[in-house]
């Protein structure tokens, strides 16, 4: 059997994104001991710098080893025992994953429900909070990745806030591609994922939790079902048991990957986390104008609209299969397919991280309008790349 050698994508679905050069170089250094002392020293500046991305003072900032979905369950373990009620918005499908956590918490889920592609209805989430007053919190996604929707994250979490109630937020696409302010909109539980717009390898997790959902963790009833999720225990090793104890062995830290994390928030740090932010809007901009020159209708609605992913409507006539097909195997081109409801309707075009580039928004821009328009699709052709020129290269 030769050595595995994946072809060159580019990647423009809804994660993973393309991992920058740097990062994957940073991982190709020399594995040593996850208690090694260097070791040790570049986990506080990976803190350190997830704090900065999250922008809080959050002690209880850390990468969990796995995916999103690991930083989804650590969140809802840790905070939910059984017999708690916790209100989920669910306008799409990771929302509905948050719901499953809950019931497999043994707690009950107070479900808000709004149509794919559209935005929370903070009435409704009102009404759910005025209704559960025992509530213990509420969940969201701030960037639904399998619609294209950003949510209110600040309003929401004023309003729980205000009710008394935790927040958890999941912010997998949003951290790095749109304002996320963890203290500055009091959000109590938040996890994010490495391999979208911070544009890492996939597998781990940002975490972030507040003072607040710190003592609710400590003062559990129970012990947190999950062995490997309890963060009692997972901060023996990411902070030792204070007092300037010895950090202690948990589970091994997949240290290659931390290398990359650490040289992924770098580049954040070099860039600018506002400037990334400006970044995202601009190249989302030039997109858009491109699609829309071509006559193709986005999704979402501009005032809730995520820059980091675009869902835009297949045309009547145009099955979605073989466009995607076409993409990949004549461009190397990635885009996403619809999911669940949106399955066959749209597809999602990440500009995400590494992957948000001038170059990103021409190629897919260009391999769109030739596979459409050689699909018999009724496009407008020869318009994209300038509109999208205008925005890009304005000035
Ligand atoms: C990708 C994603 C997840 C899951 O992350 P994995 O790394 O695939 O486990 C959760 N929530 C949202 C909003 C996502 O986009």
């Amino acid at each position: 059997m030769p050595s595995f050698q994946p072809p060159l994508r580019v990647l423009m679905g809804p994660g993973p994104s393309d991992v920058h050069p740097r990062v994957l170089a940073a991982m190709a250094r020399p594995t040593i001991g996850h208690l090694d002392p260097a070791f040790v020293a570049m986990m506080e500046e990976v803190k350190q710098l997830l704090r900065s991305a999250f922008r809080t003072r959050n002690q209880l900032t850390i990468p969990v080893s796995g995916p999103g979905s690991v930083g989804m369950e650590t969140c809802f373990v840790n905070l939910v025992e059984p017999g708690d009620t916790v209100i989920v918005c669910q306008n799409g499908a990771f929302g509905g994953r948050m719901k499953e956590n809950v019931e497999r918490c043994v707690a009950t889920p107070v479900m808000v429900i709004d149509d794919w592609g559209k935005g929370i209805d903070l009435d409704k989430v009102r009404d759910a909070i005025a209704a559960n007053p025992g509530a213990k919190a509420l969940a969201f996604v701030h960037a639904e990745t399998s619609t294209g929707v950003r949510a209110e994250a600040e309003q929401l979490c004023k309003m729980a806030r205000d009710a008394g109630i935790l927040t958890i937020v999941d912010a997998v696409t949003s951290l790095g591609g749109i304002a996320i302010e963890v203290d500055g909109w009091g959000i109590d539980a938040i996890y994010s994922g490495s391999q979208k717009c911070l544009s890492c390898t996939p597998g781990l997790s940002p975490v972030s939790f507040s003072e607040r959902a710190t003592e609710v963790i400590k003062g559990r009833n129970r012990k947190v079902q999950s062995w490997f999720m309890d963060l009692n225990l997972v901060m023996s090793y990411w902070q030792g048991s204070g007092g300037g104890a010895p950090r202690s062995y948990h589970h091994t830290a997949p240290i290659n990957a931390l290398y990359g994390l650490h040289e992924s928030l770098t580049m954040l740090q070099e860039e600018g986390i506002e400037n990334a932010w400006a970044r995202h809007r601009k190249h989302h901009e030039a997109l858009r104008d491109g699609l829309e020159a071509m006559g193709l209708k986005m999704l979402v609605a501009e005032h809730e609209r995520l820059p980091q992913l675009n869902s835009v409507v297949i045309p009547d006539g145009v099955e979605d299969a073989p466009v995607r097909k076409a993409l990949l195997a004549n461009y190397n081109l990635e885009v996403g397919a619809g999911l669940g409801a949106l399955a066959g309707k749209v597809w999602r075009i990440g500009l995400m991280g590494t992957s948000s580039t001038p170059n990103h928004v021409t190629l897919c821009l260009a391999a769109l309008e030739a596979t459409l328009a050689a699909a018999g699709a009724k496009i407008r052709t020869g318009k994209a790349l300038a509109a999208a020129n205008k925005v890009l290269f304005a000035g």
